[in-house]
């Protein structure tokens, strides 16, 4: 596969207002108008390059919406204030009252509780399926069903989903499938593999700094004015706006995306190779034993690896908690939620980030107390950095009891 989205991300170039290297931020609110005849056309949606208020849009927002567009080869993108505030636009621009949707059941928990729940308002009801599982997808697809949603490698079991083939069911049933992207930039782009409308949350990889929540997302030019429309944008109404000045630093941080996804993906293929010969249960789509290897082989642009993401399962929620909490004090890394950060990020997902899912739920899918989600970081010794883990892991008698935590 291609270069392509690094490509497109690279040849995009803007000139500052003044000839500086990075576009000058847009530090309004709202802009003037020289006649009143434009500012009504602007609310019409008429006036192409004219500003109205910065909950519709920015310059600032454009250049990141515009970046983030070449990433993933859509035609447009619209920055929000969130990754949830990307998710619930999307959702609530394409569903209304009454409809459905089948959706992965393996995916972030906000996402999760949004449809199971708070959809309920809407009287929108949500199948939550097996996405590796055409025929269940297929079977869930009601009359009134108005999107199949997934992640692409999905959040935190890192499921892997057949987008050609999702994509093939959608075109079928003459709906869109929306695909969140976050856990795999660059490495996966859904678009060409047939997605209508991809989301991210870039308070992750795409940011790389943990310094702010921030989403975007990306499809058509219709659908993301759609989203805009004063009158019916769920984007525009919702208000999910994403400051100028955070969209500026994000669209800085974006420029070393490439080499960052690249270091992440190579540290976890390391660790996830090691700690799998050492027997513990390792699940990371870089791994043969993973389910979704092959899938992801076919869909991914293999420069970029397989992401920088990796769950260990310790057994038990004592054993996840207490290594957690040695290799924070050996400066491994961090007990918190969140991925994509300099540093490995390290939680036990059915407590924290899936914990609104209900316990029976966690198992049915295969969501075990004893399971650690790994966001493995930047080190430039991943070995040092192994060799350390596994210190962690022996004095707990994690490898030990490996035969007992391996049934
Ligand atoms: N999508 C995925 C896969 C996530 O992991 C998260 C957050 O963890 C979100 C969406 C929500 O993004 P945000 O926290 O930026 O609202």
């Amino acid at each position: 596969m291609s270069q392509k989205a690094a490509n497109d991300l690279q040849d995009l170039q803007h000139f500052g207002e003044y000839g500086g290297v990075n576009p000058s931020i847009s530090d309004s609110s709202t802009y003037t108008f020289i006649s009143a005849k434009t500012m009504f056309d602007t609310f019409e949606g008429n006036t192409e390059g004219c500003y109205l208020y910065s909950r519709h849009s920015t310059p600032s927002n454009l250049y990141l919406g515009e970046a983030l567009a070449a990433l993933e080869g859509t035609e447009s993108a619209n920055v929000t204030a969130s990754g949830m505030g990307a998710i619930t636009a999307v959702i609530l621009q394409l569903c209304d009252a009454g409809d459905h949707i089948v959706t992965s059941r393996t995916i972030y928990g906000g996402t999760y509780a949004f449809m199971k729940n708070f959809l309920k308002k809407f009287n929108i009801e949500t199948s939550f399926v097996d996405i590796t599982d055409m025929n269940a997808v297929k079977k869930a697809i009601q009359p009134n069903t108005k999107m199949v949603y997934c992640e692409s490698v999905s959040n935190p079991l890192l499921e892997v989903a057949d987008i050609a083939a999702l994509s093939k069911i959608s075109i079928a049933n003459e709906i869109p499938l929306v695909v969140d992207n976050t856990f795999s930039p660059l490495s996966i782009r859904p678009a060409a593999l047939g997605a209508d409308v991809v989301i991210h949350s870039l308070t992750k990889f795409i940011n790389g700094t943990s310094d702010c929540v921030a989403g975007v997302v990306c499809g058509t030019t219709e659908f993301c004015l759609g989203l805009k429309d004063v009158n019916n944008g769920a984007g525009m109404l919702l208000g999910s706006t994403l400051d100028s000045l955070r969209g500026a630093s994000i669209l800085k941080n974006m420029r070393t995306l490439h080499i960052r996804i690249k270091k992440h993906s190579e540290n976890a293929l390391y660790l996830a190779e090691k700690f799998e010969a050492d027997g513990l249960r390792v699940v990371y789509p870089g791994l043969p034993s993973h389910l979704g290897h092959l899938k992801m082989m076919d869909q991914m642009h293999p420069q970029y690896g397989f992401g920088g993401l990796m769950t260990l399962d310790v057994g038990s929620l004592e054993n996840a908690n207490a290594v957690m909490e040695l290799m924070q004090e050996k400066k491994l890394g961090y007990l918190a939620v969140s991925l994509g950060f300099y540093k490995t990020l390290f939680s036990a997902p059915g407590s924290s980030t899936s914990s609104e899912i209900p316990e029976d739920e966690q198992k049915e899918m295969g969501l075990g107390d004893g399971l650690i989600r790994f966001s493995i970081g930047l080190d430039d010794d991943i070995q040092r950095t192994y060799e350390l883990m596994k210190q962690c892991m022996l004095q707990l008698n994690i490898l030990e009891n490996k035969s007992k935590v391996n049934k």
